[in-house]
């Protein structure tokens, strides 16, 4: 009951500051695509738990799934031993892998212990040590994760030294580049492919480096598919020099750019391909997949973690693949997008001076607004809520109007940058819903 919760609440001054939220009260509960709250809120979530409940809030498949398993066994030790689920989820992922090459896994809680695993991975089968990063990526707030992260410095503000043998190259995105939306693709693809070139001979010789590591879709760096090209141009660089190519795919994964993977669209083939968020629906789950030749190469022992690879979690995620399959969530997906598409494209030639650039796959989408102020001064809602700096922000005050019309929704990166990522299994209706209450939270600030 409420009262229950506003006793509640009182709790909430115990909790860390560390953390950021963007809305008030306590959520209760979630069907599909819609979430409550204790004062009766009902609203429309387009954040899917940041990429996570892809297949809706407690679908009763994935559920059920999990509530079985829970009367069976919940924590069967992955150094102990085998559980079911745990085997039957690699036999479901090896037809969907993007490379039959990818044939070995293991299993984590999140996705930045995944990335910690697949650096460990890449430094212990080269015997090189460095890794390349891209600017504006985001793997995560663990150490070695927050070394390869360059979205924001409020991940890793104070806490140096990180994990050391870390370079960077621009990922191909205008901003990065100093240009406008304009700049050809191919003129991007470019520019960055040079200057890999440039670090590899002047900075990190090939042979003390290991991998480079990269988002199909830079995610909190924007919402920024990477072009095939340059991804081609990756893995020929790394074919050349023995680099291996790590596919982070933690939110770009599982169907929601329209495809099982977003590295599909280009065809190029991962060394190593990191999954979590929408693999198990919500429940903590991460993957890190590579070739068996590579991970012969690890001694037993030397990976491993309590919690890892959890029998309920891996039951969810059978779900979840089967789901996928039988609910044709891949035709799903790509219809809504166009239509997503449709809807922000119309914003965009209505609000011209005001919407400078609508981009992504599937339903992994963005809409960047203009700013006069430059990236510098802007702040996540998420990250800082408190800045005053926030309010005077077009992204953020857009967000937050959508969230007073009853739909939850993030922005992301330090550009102006609202992010759609509602379930891939969501209705017409809905996502009609959710872009006409976008269009009229625009419109009230643009007013
Ligand atoms: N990689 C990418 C691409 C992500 O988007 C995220 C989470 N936003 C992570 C890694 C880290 O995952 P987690 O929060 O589960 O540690």
């Amino acid at each position: 009951t409420s009262s229950d919760s506003s006793s509640l609440l009182k709790y909430s001054r115990n909790v860390t500051n560390g953390l950021g939220r963007i809305t008030e009260g306590i959520m209760t509960s979630g069907k599909g695509s819609y979430v409550e709250y204790d004062d009766g809120r009902k609203m429309l979530d387009f954040t899917c738990g940041i990429g996570v409940t892809s297949l809706g809030h407690c679908h009763p498949k994935i559920s059920k799934a999990a509530a079985d398993q829970c009367m069976n066994i919940v924590h069967a030790q992955c150094s102990i031993a085998f559980h079911e689920p745990y085997l039957k989820l690699i036999k479901k992922l090896l037809p969907i892998m993007p490379d039959p090459s990818l044939d070995s896994f293991f299993f984590w809680n999140s996705g930045s212990e995944a990335v910690e695993a697949s650096l460990k991975l890449a430094r212990t089968v080269t015997g090189r040590q460095n890794i390349i990063c891209m600017q504006g990526a985001y793997h995560g707030r663990t150490f070695g994760a927050m070394a390869v992260t360059r979205s924001k410095t409020i991940y890793s503000k104070g806490v140096a030294p990180l994990m050391p043998g870390v370079f960077t190259i621009p990922f191909p995105f205008w901003h990065q580049l100093g240009e406008t939306p304009d700049l050809s693709e191919s003129a991007q693809v470019s520019q960055c492919l040079y200057q890999l070139d440039l670090l590899l001979s002047q900075q990190t010789a090939p042979s003390d480096t290991a991998a480079i590591i990269i988002e199909p879709v830079l995610g909190e760096g924007g919402y920024v598919p990477a072009p095939t090209a340059f991804l081609k141009g990756l893995r020929a660089v790394c074919d050349k020099h023995g680099i291996l190519l790590i596919i982070d795919e933690v939110q770009s994964g599982f169907s929601r750019t329209g495809k099982f993977f977003a590295i599909e669209y280009s065809g190029v083939r991962p060394d190593i391909m990191i999954m979590a968020k929408g693999l198990a629906n919500g429940f903590p789950l991460s993957a890190v997949v590579s070739r068996t030749e590579l991970t012969d190469k690890l001694t037993p022992g030397s990976m491993g973690g309590t919690y890892a690879g959890n029998a309920v979690s891996c039951a969810a995620a059978c779900a979840v693949v089967d789901a996928m399959h039988e609910e044709n969530v891949l035709s799903n997906v790509n219809a809504r997008s166009a239509e997503l598409f449709s809807a922000l494209n119309a914003i965009k030639t209505a609000h011209p001076s005001h919407v400078l650039d609508v981009r992504g796959q599937g339903l992994m989408v963005a809409v960047e607004f203009a700013s006069p102020a430059g990236p510098g001064a802007v702040h996540d809602a998420v990250a800082a809520p408190r800045e005053a700096a926030v309010a005077a922000q077009m992204a953020s005050r857009v967000a937050k109007k959508c969230i007073e019309r009853g739909m939850l929704i993030l922005t992301t990166s330090v550009y102006e940058v609202v992010r759609f990522i509602p379930p891939l299994n969501i209705t017409k209706e809905d996502l009609k819903k959710g872009a006409e209450i976008f269009r009229e939270a625009v419109e009230e600030v643009v007013r």
